[in-house]
């Protein structure tokens, strides 16, 4: 959402009815999505939902096409190992709208000039609208742009009619009161380059991903990807937008941020359902995390222009010294699946108060997640170049990274965060990576074995294991070792696996496909190496990602196992004879985000972790972040800091000032 005039084009009318087509059916059948010619052509031909009715032949929507394309408003697309060119939109970019933007221009588009109340209930299988004044609201906005207009009234008509200005009326130029044409996104529109392009072949670029349901491994739908070329003009447009944002009373950004906040709980059990669907976390986790975030942004909202706030440092008769802290620019963020509303809100949320841009690429296997919380903050005021979605897996992360960004902060692999790295080297950028981690828990020999077990099976097991801080290894104080597996077992027996949507779930699907192959390769080596089964073990036969809950108990310390991240719910245990041997246990990892100590004694438990070289120090408890605390892994855990001040002062420049006044 922007006030400033969009890139004004005028189109004609078959370009409209092409151009609304698409926008319907990404939305209404994103399985579907992007449209061969042939299903293009039905789609303009159709009888509902059109005004007028047409039959157009494949020419007329091929010549639509080309326009459309030549406009910057269209694209050809070849998904990998396809022959059938399909076409997609791109006019969330090219007139910079968000999602409630969209469904009102589509409509116009495909049925002409409308009052706010037949929008209101044409607009519903796109996007709610809770009440007319959100549509007026919406048709507001886009008449200030010069994408909607108010017609004259006609006698006796009550409700003024809104109309698309940019669509020409039967071959005169476009409607009155409409923006001025002017030239199209991209390079000027000289007929005779305009005519160039048209002759030219057009180039087939774009990807879609497919987001799949990790529960039966069904298409949930195809979304299209963030192209190279794209990154380029985002990113030119989120330089352009951050100094006014910036510019502003950092108690608008906050207002926004707020709103953002109510429309996530506002819509928290649609956003639950979609990150189940694409990650398989089970719904109470996913209603869970969403409520969580809420307190991490009330935090933020409350503590981020205090410490973002000037500080006078030192103040003398004849000089003052002074700190003041400035957005770094435009933040790239790269994010993960597992917890997608934590990692996406630890950046997006302090970075855009702060007054930065971010562009902001969701995990490949969260997109829908992702693309849900960029529409919710552009609903909540956020301007649509300053948080910008960029879709995509590995090589669009890889690409956003090697793009002029001042800032990338990445939550992901170790492999990744090494390999953002030597892309960023030698560009003096700021780089804060949240990595992954291989978390032990040491159980003492003064425990309450059945408490120790249940902590222990929520820090392994909650969310499928897929935590950067899971406990992974677990080292028991050798007098305690039988009892504290046998309530272990029992722990991970009593979890309901099953279908996440599902209130009782305890544990879903792994959420990649890949993992499963992992954790078997991790545990037939344990096994090789004498660790024992005592429970789980194995791929849970039916069609998605599952694996079964698993003990290993007796596992070498050379095993896989107890050395490299599982990523899954399978936990390795084995017994210790003291505090010494455990604490060279814990240690001996390439890894450092978090490590636990369980025991009836916190002088003993703090002296423990104390000799650790881990970023978050656990007694009795495990597997929790706070925003008010620092999040800091070591190592091949990463570097950087997110969360409390600190982690705010990640998306901010100190500039030192030295005042004399002579
Ligand atoms: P991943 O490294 O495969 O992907 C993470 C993100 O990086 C994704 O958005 C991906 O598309 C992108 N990416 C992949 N290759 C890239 C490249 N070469 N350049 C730029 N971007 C690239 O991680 P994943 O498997 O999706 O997530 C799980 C990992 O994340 C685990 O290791 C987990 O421990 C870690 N993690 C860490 C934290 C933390 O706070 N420390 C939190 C959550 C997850």
């Amino acid at each position: 959402m922007t006030d400033a005039p969009a890139p004004p084009v005028t189109l004609t009318a078959e370009e409209a009815r092409v151009l609304g087509c698409l926008m319907e059916k990404a939305v209404t059948t994103p399985d579907a999505y992007p449209l061969s010619l042939n299903a293009l052509v039905n789609a303009c031909n159709q009888h509902t939902n059109r005004e007028p009715v047409v039959s157009y032949t494949e020419e007329t929507v091929e010549r639509a096409l080309e326009g459309l394309r030549a406009k910057g408003l269209g694209r050809r697309v070849k998904a990998t190992g396809q022959r059938v060119v399909k076409h997609r939109h791109v006019v969330e970019d090219a007139l910079r709208l968000d999602a409630a933007e969209c469904a009102v221009l589509g409509v116009l588009l495909l049925r002409g000039a409308q009052t706010s109340g037949e929008l209101k209930g044409r607009t519903e299988r796109w996007h709610r609208f809770r009440s007319l004044d959100d549509v007026e609201e919406v048709l507001g906005r886009l008449a200030r742009r010069g994408l909607t207009a108010a017609l004259p009234r006609r006698p006796g008509q009550k409700e003024p009619r809104w109309a698309c200005p940019l669509v020409e009326e039967a071959g005169a130029p476009a409607a009155a009161g409409g923006p001025a044409p002017a030239p199209a996104p991209g390079p000027p529109p000289s007929p005779e380059a305009d005519g160039e392009r048209r002759r030219a072949p057009q180039p087939v670029a774009a990807h879609s991903i497919e987001v799949r349901n990790p529960a039966d491994g069904t298409l949930v739908r195809s979304v299209a990807v963030t192209e190279p070329g794209e990154i380029a003009q985002k990113l030119a447009r989120a330089r352009a937008a951050q100094p006014r944002w910036a510019a502003r009373d950092v108690a608008e950004r906050v207002e926004a941020v707020r709103g953002f906040a109510r429309l996530l709980d506002a819509e928290a059990e649609e956003c639950a359902g979609t990150t189940t669907c694409e990650t398989g976390k089970p719904i109470r986790q996913s209603r869970a995390e969403i409520r969580a975030v809420a307190e991490r942004i009330a935090w933020y909202v409350e503590h981020v222009p205090r410490i973002v706030a000037p500080r006078t440092v030192t103040a003398g008769p004849s000089f003052e010294e002074r700190i003041t802290y400035e957005p770094v620019g435009v933040v790239a963020h790269v994010s993960a699946w597992n917890y997608p509303y934590f990692v996406g809100c630890n950046a997006l949320v302090p970075a855009l108060l702060a007054g930065n841009a971010v562009l902001y690429k969701p995990s490949e296997h969260a997109t829908l997640t992702g693309l849900r919380l960029v529409d919710l903050l552009h609903r909540a005021g956020v301007p649509v170049d300053v948080v910008q979605a960029v879709v995509g897996g590995g090589a669009t992360g890889a690409e956003l990274v090697a793009s002029e960004v001042d800032l990338v902060s990445l939550t992901g692999s170790y492999a990744t965060g090494r390999s953002v790295l030597v892309a960023t080297a030698g560009r003096m950028v700021r780089v804060q990576l949240e990595l992954g981690g291989k978390d032990p828990a040491y159980v003492c020999d003064d425990v309450d074995v059945e408490a120790a077990a249940r902590s222990v099976a929520e820090g392994a097991f909650y969310n499928c294991g897929q935590s950067c801080s899971a406990i992974e290894r677990v080292y028991v104080h050798e007098t305690v070792r039988d009892g504290f597996v046998a309530a272990l077992v029992a722990a991970a027996e009593r979890l309901r696996v099953g279908d996440p949507t599902d209130d009782a779930t305890d544990v879903g699907p792994l959420a990649r496909a890949e993992q499963v192959g992992v954790i078997e390769a991790q545990l037939a080596d344990a096994l090789a190496r004498g660790g024992r089964v005592l429970t789980g073990g194995r791929r849970i036969d039916r069609p998605g990602n599952w694996f079964e809950p698993t003990v290993v108990v007796d596992v070498d310390e050379r095993a896989e196992l107890m050395r490299a991240e599982s990523f899954g719910p399978v936990v390795g245990v084995a017994a210790v004879r003291n505090d010494e041997e455990a604490i060279r246990r814990m240690g001996d990892t390439e890894f450092g985000l978090g490590a636990a100590v369980f025991t009836r004694d916190r002088a003993r438990a703090e002296r423990i972790l104390a000799r650790l070289d881990v970023g978050n120090a656990y007694w009795n408890t495990a597997d929790r972040s706070c925003v008010r605390l620092p999040w800091a892994g070591r190592r091949h855990s990463g570097t950087g800091v997110s969360m409390s001040d600190a982690g705010v002062r990640t998306f901010v420049r100190e500039k030192a000032w030295h005042l004399f006044p002579g």
